[in-house]
C-alpha cells in the first residue's frame, strides 16, 4: 500500500484512489463551486497527512479507561501560508489535521511587464514562531508565486518549508525545485503543460495548467 509516489526528489504525488477520484470530480467542468470547495478541502486534508508524515512527536504518558500507557503529542508549531486567493481553499482542509496552526495569508501577483512576482499583502512577523511552514496554493503553474512565498517565509527565519497544492505543471515544479531544492512539494497530480500565450480571443490565458482545473479561484469562490 504505497499511496505517495516520489516522482522526483522531494516531489510527492498522492495517489490514493479516493484522492484520484475526488480530483477527477474537481476537474469536471460541470462540478459546481460548492462541491468543488468541499472536494478541495478533502484533498487538502489527505495531502496534509502526507506532508506531516515526518512531524516530530514528544512522548506523553496517558491514562486510558483501562491503564496508563505511553503516547505522544505533536512537537511542532505549524504555520500555514496560503497564497491569495485560491490558497484559501486549502486552509480548512489542512486545519482539520493541525487545528492549532497559525495562518498567514500572502498576496502575490506577477507584474505583466517584468514578469516578476510582487508581494502586495503580507503580515508575517519578522521572525515566524513556527517549526514547520506549509505554503498553500492549489495550482503550481509557473511556480513564480510559490517560489516567492517560500523565499518570504525563509527570510522570516523558517528552516522547514513544504509546498502543498492540488495540481502542478512540470514547469512550476522544476522552477520551485531549482529555486528551493530543500522544499518538499506535495500534489494530487502532476499534469502535462501550461497554456501558451493566446493567439485569439477564444484561447485561454497563458500559464494555465493543462488539463488542470481551470481557474481555481473562480471555481472555489463561484466567481
Ligand atoms: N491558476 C489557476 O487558477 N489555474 C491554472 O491553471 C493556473 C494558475
Amino acid at each position: 500500500m504505497v499511496w505517495i509516489t516520489e516522482v522526483e526528489p522531494k516531489v510527492f504525488i498522492h495517489q490514493h484512489p479516493l484522492v484520484r477520484a475526488k480530483l477527477t470530480w474537481m476537474r469536471d467542468v460541470t462540478t459546481g463551486h460548492r462541491e468543488f470547495r468541499n472536494l478541495a478541502r478533502e484533498v487538502a486534508t489527505a495531502l496534509a497527512w502526507a506532508a506531516l508524515s515526518d512531524a516530530r512527536l514528544k512522548p506523553r504518558r496517558v491514562r486510558t479507561p483501562l491503564a496508563e500507557t505511553q503516547g505522544y503529542d505533536l512537537d511542532e508549531r505549524v504555520g500555514l501560508v496560503p497564497i491569495l486567493r485560491a490558497g484559501l481553499g486549502l486552509v480548512e482542509g489542512v486545519l482539520a489535521v493541525v487545528p492549532n496552526a497559525t495562518v498567514w495569508p500572502v498576496g502575490i501577483y506577477r507584474d505583466e511587464e517584468t514578469l516578476q512576482p510582487i508581494t502586495y499583502y503580507e503580515k508575517l512577523p519578522q521572525t515566524m514562531p513556527i517549526t514547520l511552514c506549509l505554503v498553500l496554493d492549489p495550482m503550481l503553474a509557473t511556480g513564480g508565486s510559490a517560489a516567492a512565498a517560500i523565499s518570504l517565509v525563509k527570510s522570516r527565519g523558517v528552516q522547514r518549508v513544504k509546498f502543498l497544492g492540488l495540481v502542478g505543471a512540470p514547469e512550476g515544479v522544476q522552477f520551485v525545485r531549482t529555486q528551493h531544492p530543500d522544499v518538499e512539494i506535495y500534489l494530487a497530480a502532476l499534469d502535462d503543460h501550461l497554456t501558451p500565450p493566446p493567439q485569439g480571443p477564444e484561447d485561454p490565458p497563458a500559464g494555465y495548467i493543462v488539463p488542470g482545473l481551470g481557474d481555481a479561484g473562480d471555481r472555489l469562490f463561484g466567481t
